[in-house]
């Protein structure tokens, strides 16, 4: 099991989908906005959403896809424990 954070700037979400599809247990669609939404993720300011979870392998996997997936790439994956960034946000939230 290993520890990770998900950030996931929303402002910049295009609404593709594409992490909808690959991280089911994650993401959800907000068809109101035509953005995803983090599942149970914290609001720390607008347009950010962040969640911390324990993850094994495979459900870790699923979320790297999901973040891959995201075309403006605005998904961050970072391993709690160590720091490592495992999948970068191109867009970062300002
Ligand atoms: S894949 Fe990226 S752009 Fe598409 S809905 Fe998810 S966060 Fe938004």
């Amino acid at each position: 099991m290993v520890r990770v954070r998900i950030e996931y700037n929303r402002t910049d979400c295009i609404g593709a989908w594409a992490c909808v599809s690959l991280g089911p247990n994650d993401f959800a669609m907000n068809y109101d906005e035509s953005k995803a939404d983090l599942i149970e993720g914290q609001n720390p300011k607008p347009g950010l959403q962040v969640k911390e979870l324990e993850v094994d392998e495979e459900r870790l996997q699923q979320i790297k896809f999901a973040a891959q997936s995201c075309p403006p790439q605005v998904i961050k994956i970072t391993n709690i424990e160590t720091g490592e960034v495992l999948v970068n946000w191109e867009k970062p939230h300002k």
